[in-house]
C-alpha cells in the first residue's frame, strides 16, 4: 500500500514536471520557420559571378535564425546544412525534396514560414529584393507588409521591389499557416551578386527580416 502511495505520488510529480518543461519550452514562445531554398544536388540560381543561391540562402537563413533567437523567438530551420531534404533512393528528388519541407512546416505548427531565396533574370540591369506571398491571404499579406516595411527602413526604397502574389510556387500551395518568400535580390546583376555575398550586406537583410517578422508576430 505504501508503496502504491509512493509511486502514484512520484507518478504525480512526474506528470506535473513534464507538463511544466513543455509549458516552459512553448508557452508564450512563437514559432517561426526558416526556409533555406534549395541545397544538396539543386544549387538554385547560380549567378553572374558563379554564386551560388543555396549557399546565399542558408547564411541568411543563420543569421535571421539568430537575431529571432534573441528576441526570444522558437525558430526551427528546414535545412541546416548543404543538404537536400530528399534521400539518395527518391527518384524525383525536386518533389521529395519540397514535399519534406512542407510536411516539416505543417508538422511544426508554426506562427509563420518565411523561405529565403535568391532570384535571376536574363536582363541583367534587373535588381532588388521581392516577396511573394499566397494569392488572396490576408495572413500572407500582412506578413508581406510588415517585411516590406521593415526592409524598406533597413535597405532603402530603391533596393524594394513591389510585393506580388503568387498561385503556383509549391510552397505556397501546400502549406496552411501564413508564408511568403522573400526572394533577397538578383544573383544575374553582377553588383547585386557581389552585395548579396557580402556578409555584412547578408546580416542587414537578416536585421530587417527578422523586424518585419517581429512586427507581425507583435500584431497578432
Ligand atoms: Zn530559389
Amino acid at each position: 500500500m505504501g508503496l502504491c502511495m509512493v509511486s502514484l505520488i512520484s507518478a504525480v510529480f512526474y506528470w506535473l514536471n513534464q507538463n511544466k518543461t513543455t509549458a516552459a519550452e512553448t508557452d508564450g514562445r512563437y514559432v517561426v520557420v526558416l526556409d533555406a531554398g534549395h541545397g544538396g544536388n539543386d544549387p538554385g540560381k547560380v549567378g553572374v559571378d558563379g554564386t551560388l543561391e543555396k549557399d546565399i540562402n542558408l547564411s541568411i537563413v543563420h543569421k535571421v535564425k539568430e537575431y529571432l533567437e534573441a528576441a526570444d523567438v522558437t525558430v526551427l530551420l528546414t535545412r541546416e546544412t548543404d543538404e537536400g531534404l530528399y534521400q539518395s533512393s527518391d527518384t524525383n528528388k525536386k518533389r521529395a525534396d519540397m514535399q519534406a519541407r512542407c510536411r516539416m512546416i505543417e508538422d511544426s505548427q508554426a506562427d509563420l514560414t518565411v523561405s529565403i531565396h535568391q532570384n535571376s533574370f536574363h536582363d541583367e540591369a534587373v535588381r532588388g529584393t521581392q516577396i511573394f506571398y499566397y494569392t488572396g491571404s490576408e495572413e500572407g499579406k500582412q506578413l508581406t507588409d510588415s517585411l516590406q516595411a521593415a526592409l524598406t527602413s533597413q535597405m532603402g526604397e530603391e533596393t524594394m521591389r513591389v510585393p506580388k502574389e503568387n498561385r503556383e510556387y509549391y510552397l505556397l500551395l501546400h502549406t496552411s499557416c501564413p508564408i511568403v518568400i522573400v526572394e533577397c535580390g538578383f544573383l544575374s546583376n553582377w553588383e547585386e551578386a557581389a552585395k548579396l555575398k557580402d556578409e555584412s550586406y547578408q546580416d542587414q537583410l537578416a536585421w530587417g527580416i527578422h523586424m518585419g517578422i517581429l512586427r507581425y508576430l507583435n500584431k497578432k
